[in-house]
């Protein structure tokens, strides 16, 4: 195989594995993506439970408050009717001692129930607000949760495709050339290959000797940043791929 055909694939290779990393990271980050969309939703239903259970608390007290109240009056009544058959001041004494204590505990129940009211009428306001606020929110947190779901699907369908593709690049590829690349992946951050333009290293920025930019320009030999040892390529290798392909093109 020419050097111009193992470094066209070379470039493809890394385009590839790029690709795989960004994706790799995609999948990486979807875990924590999605536990941060269910807390904030965590977070809103958590203040919609709090006001649904301020109304439900408040509503039973009233209904007992009201209970209460026809209880009471209905004593009162009693109380009343009692005082008709009273046979001696000391009784009568102690049936409007009853009745008193009875009016007082209606006036109390009675404000009570008054003030009761303004509060679950807000709060009634406010949680039928709420109520379809949250089903929204559900919806949201449903869509957002698709989305990461749908893109690590997409990632992974990406990764393996990748995978698939490299491996036929890598098939028939010089084990020299192979190796070389399995290497530098490894130490370099995933970065093996480094273009080299005018004369230099675009990676680390560091001269290429004359001698052997020329022969990474017309691809003739494999040569290797001597400051960052990535294998050297020139952009005329990525235009021979996108353009005129194979074949023995871009001569000098
Ligand atoms: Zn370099």
């Amino acid at each position: 195989m020419d050097i111009q055909e193992q470094l066209h694939r070379a470039v493809r290779i890394q385009e590839l594995a790029l690709q795989t990393a960004a994706d790799r990271k995609i999948i990486e980050e979807a875990p924590g993506r999605i536990e941060e969309i269910e807390a904030r939703f965590r977070e809103r239903n958590a203040e919609y439970v709090a006001v649904k259970e301020r109304f439900e608390e408040l509503d039973s007290d009233q209904k007992s408050r009201n209970n209460t109240l026809a209880e009471l009056e209905e004593a009162k009544k009693k109380y009343q009717s009692d005082l008709m058959q009273v046979q001696n001041q000391r009784e009568y004494a102690a049936i409007l001692k009853e009745i008193d204590e009875c009016k007082a505990r209606i006036s109390e129940n009675e404000e009570a129930v008054l003030r009761a009211m303004d509060e679950l009428e807000s709060l009634k306001g406010d949680l039928d607000n709420r109520n379809e606020h949250i089903q929204q929110e559900r919806d949201q947190v449903e869509s957002e949760r698709n989305t990461v779901e749908g893109e690590v699907k997409d990632a992974k369908a990406r990764m393996s495709d990748a995978a698939e593709e490299r491996s036929g690049l890598e098939d028939d590829l010089p084990s020299l050339m192979k190796a070389a690349i399995a290497k530098l992946e490894q130490s370099r951050q995933g970065i093996f290959l480094a273009k080299a333009e005018d004369g230099t290293c675009q990676v680390c920025y560091v001269r290429v000797r004359p001698q052997a930019y020329q022969e990474v320009k017309l691809a003739q030999s494999i040569h290797y940043c001597g400051s960052c040892k990535r294998i050297l390529y020139h952009q005329r290798i990525v235009d021979d791929m996108a353009g005129v392909g194979h074949g023995k093109g871009g001569t000098a």
